[in-house]
């Protein structure tokens, strides 16, 4: 089934200027790019993106981590996306990431780990919803 997921590089990875390697990482591996742009969020929007943490003692420094610089939202499509792509970033300690993921590569820390992906197709949606108006997806819908 095809699916949508939303990818954001994070703010370690955008300093490191490692944004188009992972990208190309991820065209690479068949997803469709719907959308993306380079912005910056507020704490308050980091804290409504990962309000679903809200009672994890992370949450303090995963909301200031991720307001802390630019980021990268990206909307992707794939069949069976999900699953693709959480396989394609690996786990969140990079320290147990598979050889050849965007993590294993490009993280720093369970914290700090590079890029972000949707944990099924529901939020999939209302993730990209958060970032990107439907308008702005059509162009590579064709
Ligand atoms: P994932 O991003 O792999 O789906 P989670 O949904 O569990 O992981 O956590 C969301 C984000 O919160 C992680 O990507 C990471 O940036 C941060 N995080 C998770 N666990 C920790 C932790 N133990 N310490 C610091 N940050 C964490």
């Amino acid at each position: 089934m095809t699916e949508r997921t939303l990818a954001i590089i994070k703010p370690d990875a955008v300093r490191k200027n490692v944004s188009g390697e992972i990208i190309a990482m991820i065209t690479q591996a068949g997803f469709k790019i719907l959308g993306f742009k380079m912005i910056r969020i507020s704490e308050a929007q980091a804290g409504e993106f990962y309000a679903v943490h809200k009672e994890r003692p992370f949450y303090g420094e995963l909301v200031s981590f991720m307001s802390s610089g630019a980021i990268v939202p990206i909307a992707l499509e794939k069949e069976n996306a999900i699953a693709d792509y959480r396989a394609l970033i690996g786990a969140t300690d990079p320290a147990e990431a598979a050889e050849g993921t965007i993590r294993k590569a490009f993280a720093s820390s369970k914290g700090e780990n590079a890029v972000h992906g949707s944990d099924s197709a529901e939020n999939g949606r209302n993730e990209i919803a958060f970032f990107f108006s439907e308008s702005e997806l059509v162009a590579n819908q064709a």
